[in-house]
């Protein structure tokens, strides 16, 4: 498809947690080829729909389509296959595996039924192309020097890239990003500032979910704004900070 054209669509998404409204009549659109940020306070309802687009939720009512098909309410691994990767914010790592192999796992998601399964069963032409491909994304993460490391000896800079290579080992069209940035140094969000506009470069479409306003607004081509569950304001990164309702939303928080 053409780059610019909607490739992913939430409408109308809404979400209960009994009588907490953590997502309400949410619509926004993620273009093929850009980079999104949904930012927000703190309990805005961010990672709610970040779960509901990956599926990790079924939500209460709306709709989540990507390529212009409904993908809410299928499993994280189906979401995952249509080419859909995500990360998690604490990362999710096999620490009693070496950092390559945890790549290698990634290789998996958009094959076979599930990571561990298909690791149980893969065979020996099969893991050296899964270790090739490991390889590959370690180094477009810039992390080759660790392969052999285990993810728990890396500081928390480096564990975070190297859940973006799993999740590129998919290869997948569509990268979700929930708060990739959370608890690092400043040099380390440099680096994965230019690591994200890398990927973009090579056509990987990105939504970046934030609570850093300014790292988001530095890096995103487009913004959605999130407050108590619901949309708030959705622009460019200058309209949507000078808009008076996200100031307010932020110094009120
Ligand atoms: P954000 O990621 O923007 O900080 P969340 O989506 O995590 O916000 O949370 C939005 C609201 O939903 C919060 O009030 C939070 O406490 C609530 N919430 C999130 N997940 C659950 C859950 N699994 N069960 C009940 N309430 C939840
Ligand atoms: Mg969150």
């Amino acid at each position: 498809g053409a780059a610019g054209e909607a490739l992913l669509e939430v409408a109308a998404l809404t979400k209960h947690f009994g009588g907490l409204v953590a997502v309400r009549d949410l619509s926004f659109t993620v273009r093929r080829g850009e980079i999104l940020g949904l930012i927000g306070p703190n309990g805005a309802g961010k990672s709610t729909s970040f779960n509901l687009i990956t599926g990790a939720f079924a939500p209460t009512s709306g709709t989540v389509r990507y390529r212009g098909e409904r993908v809410s309410g299928l499993a994280p691994y189906r979401v995952a296959r249509k080419g859909l990767a995500r990360t998690f914010q604490h990362p999710h790592l096999f620490n009693d595996m070496t950092v390559l192999d945890n790549v290698a796992l990634g290789t998996y998601a958009r094959t076979s039924a599930g990571m561990l399964a298909s690791a149980l069963r893969f065979d020996r032409a099969e893991e050296r192309r899964a270790q090739a491909e490991a390889y590959k994304q370690l180094a477009r993460v810039g992390l080759t020097e660790a392969a052999f490391a285990r993810p728990s000896d890396l500081p928390l800079g480096k564990q975070r890239l190297l859940e973006i290579a799993r999740a590129l080992a998919a290869d997948p069209e569509m990268l979700l990003l929930d708060e990739p940035a959370a608890g690092l140094r400043k040099a380390e969000k440099a680096e994965l500032a230019a690591l994200v506009r890398r990927l973009k470069a090579d056509g990987v479409t990105v939504l970046f979910v934030d609570h850093d306003m300014e790292l988001v607004m530095n890096l995103v081509d487009r913004v959605v704004v999130m407050h108590y569950g619901e949309l708030l304001a959705e622009g460019t990164p200058a309209e949507v900070r000078a808009n008076p309702k996200v100031i307010e939303a932020y110094l009120g928080s």
